[in-house]
């Protein structure tokens, strides 16, 4: 991955064969971002997303294979025991120009992913809900 900083702006590009999730939360944790936003678009042909099941508080989990347009990637920065946490959401379009997505686990980059992550000079924290099963915002 590349990027190139603007004040509390980034610029991010994340080669083909990197992994999203990981390089992002990484990327965070090297530049000492604890809260924030991050929107990306891309392609991506190897992917794991989910849906929380509110029922049973699961997260059920999917792989998708193939090419994929990233059409977009939307998430946050926050922390969670001190950590980064992303929570991050995607949709992707098959080559019917389908859409498809959820909450994402991993993504391979096949061609090229592109991100604008904004840093916001705060922090803050999750803390597990017994309520809906989540790692909910501790405000
Ligand atoms: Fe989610």
């Amino acid at each position: 991955m590349k990027a190139k900083r603007f004040g509390n702006k980034f610029i991010v590009r994340i080669d083909k064969g990197e992994e999203i999730v990981e390089t992002l939360k990484q990327f965070c944790k090297d530049n000492d971002i604890k809260l924030g936003y991050i929107f990306g678009l891309g392609a991506t042909n190897r992917a794991t997303v989910g849906l929380f099941d509110t029922k049973t508080k699961k997260y059920n989990s999917k792989g998708l294979v193939g090419d994929h347009e990233i059409a977009p990637l939307y998430g946050n920065i926050s922390t969670m025991n001190g950590e980064v946490y992303l929570h991050l959401h995607i949709n992707l379009c098959d080559s019917k120009n389908n859409s498809l997505g959820g909450h994402l686990n991993s993504a391979i980059v096949s061609a090229t992913f592109e991100a604008i992550i904004e840093s916001i000079d705060g922090e803050v924290d999750r803390e597990f809900d017994e309520k809906t099963g989540l790692n909910l915002y501790k405000i």
